[in-house]
């Protein structure tokens, strides 16, 4: 029988022992998630015995997170934007950088009625979702090569209510997109092959290579999508991308 602050104290030293970095974070998110409570609740009832279900749930947890799991596809949830998406495996987590994407694409399209945005390379939905969240009409397609991504992207629209208004399509890049868009905005992949090797674990080993290799310069999906994006895009419309530090 053993304590809140105990079992935390457990979490921490796993991960510790494994070299995540943000072990006591970590530890903490994870026990946030296993035993659905929050800081405030967890200082005041910290010297509760945790009831032995959800211990060994949260020790599994954090014996995966140990492995580099991404805490993200663990819990398998992240957050953007402030909404929650589903994650897993079959998509890159969403980066809180990303977000500068969504807003400079909000703050284009403030006064576009009714616009039609895609989403090239969409993963998860995350960009394409929070625009349509923020726009009061507006309408959007999201792109992807991986069936498997294209899956959660759909959940996500789902869940967050823009069933009717989002269509995701398997594609590898224009192949089967059909303008034309007031914009288009993508997150690519973007890592030059030959760096992958150097990522750490959790995004090398577990976030899917084909969202995150850019061949050989990195630049591979810029440059194809630079030179088709005109027979898509309206007379004035927009592309905007995320890109990489390099
Ligand atoms: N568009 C998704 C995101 O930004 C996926 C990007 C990718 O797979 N390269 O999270």
């Amino acid at each position: 029988m053993r304590t809140y602050k105990e079992v935390l104290e457990d979490g921490i030293h796993l991960l510790d022992a494994a070299a995540i970095e943000e072990a006591g974070l970590d530890a903490w998110l994870l026990l946030e998630y296993a035993a659905d409570i929050n800081r405030a609740w967890y200082y005041a009832h910290m010297d509760e015995i945790l009831d032995k279900k959800t211990e060994s749930r949260y020790l599994e947890m954090c014996a995966k997170r140990a492995q580099h799991i991404p805490l993200q596809h663990i819990t398998g949830r992240a957050y953007f934007m402030g909404y929650e998406f589903c994650v897993d495996e079959r998509v890159l987590v969403p980066r809180q950088d990303t977000e500068v994407l969504v807003e400079t694409a909000l703050t284009h399209l403030k006064d576009s009625r009714s616009p039609k945005v895609l989403d090239m390379c969409t993963g998860s939905g995350c960009i394409l979702l929070s625009i349509l969240k923020n726009l009061k009409q507006g309408t959007g397609v999201g792109i992807d090569i991986s069936e498997q991504a294209l899956e959660v992207a759909r959940r996500n629209a789902k869940r967050l209510g823009l069933e009717a208004a989002t269509t995701f399509v398997l594609s590898d890049l224009f192949e089967k997109a059909q303008g034309p868009y007031d914009m288009i905005v993508s997150n690519p992949p973007y890592i030059e092959t030959e760096e992958i090797a150097q990522l750490m674990p959790e995004v090398r080993d577990h976030e899917p290579r084909l969202a995150l290799d850019g061949m050989s310069d990195g630049l591979y999906y810029y440059r194809s999508i630079v030179s088709q994006c005109r027979d898509y895009l309206k007379e004035d419309g927009a592309l905007l991308f995320e890109i990489g530090a390099g």
